[in-house]
This record gives C-alpha cells, structure tokens and sequence, in this order.
C-alpha cells in the first residue's frame, strides 16, 4: 500500500541531496524528519524535524523510526548497524543489504562481477607486498583507494610505473591496510546511469549523462551522453542486473568507465539519488528525487523521459559567486543547497542549462 498523504519519511542524512528529496516529497504532501548529527544540515532548513544525534545513538536511532512511516538514506556510509537497527521497526528502504555492498569497494566490485557486471581487475592491499605484486600483474599502473569511505576522489592514488619509494608512502598515506588496488581503466569518457526501481520490482531509468570530473569531483553531466546508443544500452543492462541481484527499492546511481572500444566497465554503485543525476530536475517532468520518493512511498514510479538536451555544473566553492550572472540567462535552472560558508572543495549548488532536444 502507498504511503498517504501526511505520512512521515525519515532521511538519514541531511545534505543537499537529502534536501533535493525533501523538496520533492513536500510536493506529495509527506512530513520530512531529517536524522543528522550536524545542526548546519542543509536539508534540516526544510524539514518537518531534525534529530540531531549520531549514527551510533540506539535510543534516538529508535525513536525516530516509531515516528516515522518509511526511512531512507542520502550517503552511503550510513552504519550498516543504524540502517538494521530502524529496519527493525520500519521500513527501511533501499535496504540494508545495498548499503553493505556499496561500503566497501572490494565487496562491491566482488558483487558486481558476481552481477554479471564487468570492472577494472583489482585487488585487497594490506602490505607493501601486496601492492607489489598486484602492480606486477597490472603492469606497472593501477589506482590505490581506500576500501572504505572514499569519496570524490578522496582516499585514492594514482600510481604509474612509481619507485618502491613512492609506492611505500602511498600506502602509509593512506593508512597502510585495508586499501584496494584497482587495475587504470584506460577510459575515453565516463557515464552514469540513473535508475529506480518500485517495491513491485519495475524498473525505469534516466538517460545516461557524460560525466567529467576534476580532482575526482563531478564536474559537468551532459545529456543525452557522448557514447553510441549501444554503449547506453549496455550500462542500462548492467544497472538492471544490479538493482535485481540487490532487490532493490528506490533510486541507484551506477558509474561506468567507457573504454575506446565502446565497452563500458562498472567504477561505482551509489545506493541513493546522484549527483550526475541533479539534472533530471530540470530536464525531465520527473526528477530522480521524486522517483526516489514515489518508489520508497510504494507509488507509481513516474515516466523518465526527458523534454530538453542538458549540460548540468556544479558550483563549487567560490564558483557560487556566478549565481548573478547566471540569473541573467535564459533556459539555466539554478539550485543551491542552503550551506553558509563557501570552502574550497565545498558543493554549494548546481545549475543545469537546458537546450532544445535533439
Ligand atoms: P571514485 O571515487 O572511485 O568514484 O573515483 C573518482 C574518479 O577517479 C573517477 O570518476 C575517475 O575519474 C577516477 N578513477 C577512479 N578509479 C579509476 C580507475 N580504476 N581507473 C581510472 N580512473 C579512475
């Protein structure tokens, strides 16, 4: 049955994105109670409510799922406990098992590969030995990431050909175990695939964006995205196969490689909404927040098409101050996420700049 009108959603997790979905579940009249630590939590300016508590608070973990209808996440380093925890009494939706997999890039590309989803060769790293041997086998060239918690490009080297030196104080650098080597994928461009799947088991998806990113931060989504229409079909495949093997509800984010060849490997699974899919706002009559939304809510999921060619930006740091001149154009649909200060390296917003359709 579908959540009435006036049932309460709960979000773990109080960033943009958690606020991008509380907009979007204002507009089917759902109360919003944002479950984060920090008093600052973007998403909390529009929320009914707003626990501050930690992760790892079982009192307060338990109180907010009695007063809530259904609970879903907006980061994927939620603790796994937490998430077990509120499923307990509600409904916690994508579940647990889905966080899991995407917490830990071994599990995940073991997952993924299981999946029939193809990714770089890759390996644990626990010691200098390890990371030896694995860039033996790849040749000399591969990226060291932490297993768990990286994100944007945090937590990762890149390693070419480097001296033993190099290798070492990469390792230390970044903790020294429980760190993947990952084989360089030689890729022409990157794509992701945004799809939602219902309580029912249908399936819809976005079209999938080019993506660019700097310093391994997002950068610029377009659509529709710069590969052959069987390169876009391949990666729907592969996110189809992802959502079944996770029996999954709600929307994922898949992020793939293009090789030169056209092939596609699968980098990274985000169990929640995207950001290469902020454009879906302003492209399409439904955004991914709101398929988010109708598939935890067990609605209809909504029809994804696009009405416009779209080039999505981030506005990083100081680059919100292009917000007035910004304004002054036509077809650009602005948002911002409500954060004070603008540090460097900081998302503040996003704009998405429409073009007729090709
Ligand atoms: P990630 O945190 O895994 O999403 O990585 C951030 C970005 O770093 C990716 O979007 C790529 O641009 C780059 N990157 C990560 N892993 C690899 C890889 N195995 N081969 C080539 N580039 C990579």
């Amino acid at each position: 049955m579908a959540l009435k009108a006036g049932s309460t959603i709960g979000i773990l997790g109080g960033g943009q994105l958690g606020r991008m979905l509380a907009m979007a579940a204002a507009r089917f009249s759902y109360r919003i109670v944002i479950f984060d630590p920090d008093p600052l939590a973007p998403a909390a300016q529009l929320a009914a409510d707003h626990v501050r508590a930690q992760y790892d608070d079982v009192a307060a973990l338990e109180a907010f799922a009695r007063r809530c209808d259904v609970v879903t996440f907006e980061f994927e380093n939620v603790p796994v406990a937490a998430a077990k925890l509120i499923n307990a009494i509600t409904p916690v939706f994508p579940g647990p098992k889905a966080l899991e997999v995407a917490q830990d890039r071994i599990h995940e590309k073991t997952f993924l590969n299981a999946a029939g989803v193809a990714t770089a060769p890759f390996w644990p790293v626990d010691s200098p030995d390890d990371l030896e041997i694995a860039l033996d086998r790849l040749g000399g060239s591969g990226v060291l990431k932490t297993r768990r918690m990286g994100y944007d490009g945090k937590g990762q080297v890149v390693l070419k050909q480097a001296s033993g030196a190099i290798q070492v104080n990469a390792l230390a650098d970044l903790g020294g175990n429980n760190l993947i080597i990952e084989g360089l994928a030689p890729f022409a461009s990157e794509l992701s695939v945004i799809a939602a799947r219902a309580r029912d088991g249908s399936v819809r998806t976005h079209d999938p964006a080019s993506n660019v990113h700097r310093n391994g931060m997002l950068a610029i989504s377009t659509v529709p995205a710069a590969v052959s229409a069987s390169t876009c079909a391949a990666a729907v495949e592969a996110t189809r196969k992802i959502l079944s093997a996770l029996d999954y509800v709600g929307v994922l984010g898949v992020e793939f490689f293009v090789l030169e060849s056209g092939e596609i490997l699968a980098n990274e699974i985000a169990p929640r909404v995207h950001n290469s899919g902020h454009w879906t706002e302003a492209a399409c009559a439904i955004s991914q927040f709101e398929q988010h939304v109708r598939a935890i809510a067990g609605l209809p999921l909504g029809d994804p098409r696009r009405h416009s060619d779209c080039v999505m930006e981030n506005l990083v740091g100081s680059e919100i101050e292009r917000v007035e001149a910004l304004c002054a154009q036509s077809n650009v649909f602005i948002h911002l996420y409500g954060k004070d200060e603008a540090r460097a390296g900081r998302k503040m917003g996003h704009f998405t700049r429409l073009l007729p359709k090709t």
